[in-house]
């Protein structure tokens, strides 16, 4: 899926917070863009879907600053639940996609993300097909509409501008291995 996508996910998890806490909606939407974005930082370092992937580890930890953050509400216990949360769904949700190759309509590829407790890899479910196939711009745009109406300022405009950034590559996918050289 797209990064685009799995910040619009976050996003949704920081849509309730914004509602309920409006104190807490900016920490809570930082959070939830820096855990959607992070987990693919692993394309320029490391291992792809495996060294900044962790669908388990992200999660615990997300359900534990949650809690924490119940109890003893902060900007910085809400920014950093929504930013575990937030990566631990980018993570799992790799699962649903396909996997870690450049051109991965073929699905050549069986590894979809690296599970550490188990030390394996989880094969690609093919749910959306690649990352950007036309399901995964509707899902990059209906995730985003609860925070486009609910945020508002940079925050906002950062998810329009996703939304247009998400069409534009959905657009021409298919034609970026060849652009890489590939
Ligand atoms: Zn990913």
């Amino acid at each position: 899926m797209m990064v685009t996508t799995h910040v619009a996910a976050g996003l949704l998890l920081a849509t309730p917070v914004a509602v309920v806490a409006p104190a807490f909606a900016l920490p809570a939407a930082v959070g939830a863009v820096l855990g959607g974005v992070l987990p693919d930082v692993d394309l320029f370092v490391g291992v792809h879907r495996k060294t900044l992937h962790f669908p388990v580890y992200y999660s615990v930890a997300g359900a534990a600053t949650a809690g924490a953050a119940l109890l003893a509400p902060g900007p910085f216990l809400v920014g950093a639940a929504l930013f575990f949360l937030a990566a631990g769904f980018h993570s799992a949700s790799d699962w649903l996609g396909a996997g870690d190759e450049l051109r991965p309509w073929e699905r050549t590829s069986q590894r979809a993300v690296y599970l550490h407790p188990r030390r394996a890899w989880l094969r690609p479910r093919y749910l959306i097909r690649y990352d950007g196939a036309p399901e995964d711009f509707a899902l990059t745009f209906v995730l985003a509409v609860p925070a486009t109406v609910t945020f508002d300022g940079w925050i906002r405009a950062l998810v329009v501008g996703g939304i247009l950034l998400a069409f534009g590559y959905t657009l021409v996918r298919k034609r970026v291995p060849e652009w890489l050289g590939v």
